[in-house]
């Protein structure tokens, strides 16, 4: 089994830490892992958060919290020493990084031909909202709205050619919200998008261990069933932000893609 999405953040770059994930994903019976770090850890991404940092104060104290603590240079620098290692597990190094329509320019020419294995889109903020914070930002959110964005905007990351996949399709539904309307058609249209740019979808684990009252695990089973049709490659992953987590429910989100 792979486990396509886990980041280090939360660990030193150091070959020490990176045994930690490997160790676990042996006791997991995972045989890939794919290692990331969200974009925003990187000062050179910073400039790209100013428009969701003025929306909300809240995401402004997170981000001052969370982004900028490291250069590229020294992710690169721990991807080279990993690569002279062996290992019993197959090791892969990305990045998952936000979609803005409006920068694709800036994160083609800061991770186009920087020697990743694989670069992950994901809509994480929709006309500038933090949707997967907390549920009582959702507080006066148009709801039907708010999914008609995520969609269009996860379209046009999947036809931008800037990633190689993209992750969890449908988080958007985390807090256990849902839109007055069917969805099929959006799901149609990803699906579509993502098989004409040779990208896969993330089946990720992440949300239902979040939210578990809220969340089902994995993507939504129309949604799985659209990208099958399609022959979109599905790739199991745990989000894990430690290495514990790392392999969380892979085989149940394999058995969700296999009984779509
Ligand atoms: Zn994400
Ligand atoms: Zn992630």
């Amino acid at each position: 089994m792979i486990d396509g999405h886990i980041h280090i953040e939360r660990g030193d770059y150091t070959l020490e830490w990176i045994d930690r994930f490997v160790d676990k994903a042996g006791k997991m019976q995972v045989d890939e892992i794919r290692l990331l770090e969200h974009c925003y850890i990187f000062e050179e991404f910073v400039p790209m958060y100013s428009s969701v940092c003025a929306y909300s104060e809240y995401i402004d104290a997170w981000f001052k919290r969370s982004a900028g603590k490291h250069k590229m240079a020294e992710y690169f620098k721990l991807i080279e020493n990993v690569r002279k290692q062996r290992y019993p597990v197959e090791i892969k190094f990305g990045l998952e990084i936000c979609y803005f329509r409006e920068h694709e320019k800036f994160i083609e020419k800061l991770t186009k031909d920087k020697g990743f294995d694989f670069l992950l889109g994901s809509v994480h903020f929709v006309d500038d909202f933090a949707f997967d914070h907390k549920p009582e930002h959702w507080e006066g959110i148009d709801v039907d709205k708010i999914y008609r964005r995520y969609f269009e905007e996860s379209i046009a990351l999947a036809k931008s050619k800037l990633f190689d996949g993209i992750g969890h399709p449908d988080t958007i539904k985390l807090f256990g919200h849902s839109p007055s309307f069917s969805l099929l058609n959006y799901y149609k249209n990803l699906a579509k998008a993502l098989a004409d740019n040779g990208m896969y979808a993330d089946q990720n684990s992440g949300v239902a261990r979040r939210c578990p009252k809220t969340s089902s695990l994995g993507m939504d089973k129309k949604l799985l069933q659209a990208l099958k049709k399609h022959g979109v490659n599905i790739i199991t992953s745990s989000d894990a932000h430690c290495p514990n987590d790392v392999g969380d429910r892979i085989f149940d989100l394999g058995k969700c893609v296999v009984n779509a």
